[in-house]
């Protein structure tokens, strides 16, 4: 392999850059070309491919987002979407591509790999819903957010003496929830998981008041349901005056954390040795601090599994 390509795709997520930035080295070092994709799979449809070099990725190992940009593409779920790009990869001589992005991303690369164009991907979403990698990039960085924001908010909490329910990012999967209420020691998790909580959070409320608890934290992932419709629920059952933050979009942003650049930095090396040592089809990963790589069509087949005895703990921790 001479030529190898790297696209970003899907929602973007802290860390992509770091990435970016660890392909194109690492091929660089291996003495390959590699070129950059922009605006994911549209751009591959449409030919927006450039050489990168060296300096084309300094400077980005702190920012957030995706300097290759990243986009929807419906037209890419086509076969006639694919072979377009496949196309364009071979006009170039490209003949391997690294995809990173989410769980749509990676079927977009299982489908290019089914049609024999070798591809590896590399799970980057703040979600943490992926199989196969106990962490995806991004996800650190997503909840360190949450977590300052939390902080905030606690303070204004316990200075009125309410009770906030704070929605945070999780449709699929409540790791964000989960993670972000044990470490900041919130009353009540929501997470789609487990979506019956609603009495336990009530009970839980009206124990705390009894105790002369002057204020709650309960954190919600947009999975369970409208955190502006459970505050006014939790407000009519309890009495208690009840406030609702939804944190949207900033949990998307912001510098990337030590824990994902070392994340990226690892796993996009990675990628392109497989890439290079003749793999295909393969996600990589990170399993008890170890570099793995699964067949992309297991990890969509299997089921991300939020951890349960972090669960009960919080439970726990939280009486
Ligand atoms: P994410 O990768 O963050 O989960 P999406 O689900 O939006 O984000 O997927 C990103 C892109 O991946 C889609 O816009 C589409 O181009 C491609 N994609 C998603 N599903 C498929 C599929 N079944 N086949 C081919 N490409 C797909």
């Amino acid at each position: 392999m001479k030529k190898i390509g790297v696209l970003t795709s899907g929602g973007d997520a802290p860390g992509m850059n770091a990435a970016i930035r660890a392909v194109v080295r690492k091929a660089i070092y291996h003495g390959i070309e590699v070129y950059g994709i922009k605006n994911g799979f549209q751009g591959l449809i449409e030919g927006n491919i450039r050489k990168m070099e060296i300096g084309s990725v300094g400077d980005i190992i702190h920012r957030g987002g995706t300097m290759l940009y990243s986009a929807r593409c419906d037209e890419f779920k086509t076969n006639e979407g694919q072979k377009k790009g496949i196309n364009q990869l071979k006009k170039i001589g490209i003949e391997g591509l690294i995809i990173i992005g989410g769980d749509g991303s990676l079927r977009g690369a299982q489908k290019l790999s089914e049609k024999e164009f070798p591809c590896i991907g590399i799970p980057a979403t703040i979600d943490n819903d992926i199989a196969g990698t106990d962490f995806t990039i991004g996800f650190d960085t997503a909840l360190n957010t949450v977590i300052e924001a939390i902080d905030k908010i606690r303070d204004t909490a316990t200075s009125h003496e309410r009770t906030y329910v704070i929605e945070v990012m999780g449709r699929d999967a409540g790791d964000i929830a989960l993670w972000a209420g044990l470490a900041d020691g919130a009353e009540s998790i929501l997470i789609p998981e487990q979506p019956n909580e609603f009495p336990d959070v009530i009970n839980r409320l009206r124990r705390g008041h009894e105790r002369g608890k002057k204020h709650s934290i309960i954190i919600l992932a947009e999975g369970v349901g409208s955190g502006v419709e459970y505050g006014q629920r939790i407000q009519d059952a309890t009495d208690l005056e009840t406030r609702v933050t939804v944190l949207g979009h900033l949990q998307r942003g912001g510098s990337p954390t030590a824990a994902d650049r070392v994340l990226a930095s690892r796993l996009g090396a990675q990628a392109v040795d497989l890439l290079l040592s003749g793999k295909a089809g393969l996600m990589v990963g990170l399993e008890n601090n170890n570099l793995v790589h699964h067949n992309i069509l297991r990890i969509l087949e299997e089921e991300h599994m939020i951890n349960f005895d972090m669960y009960q703990l919080s439970k726990e921790l939280s009486i």
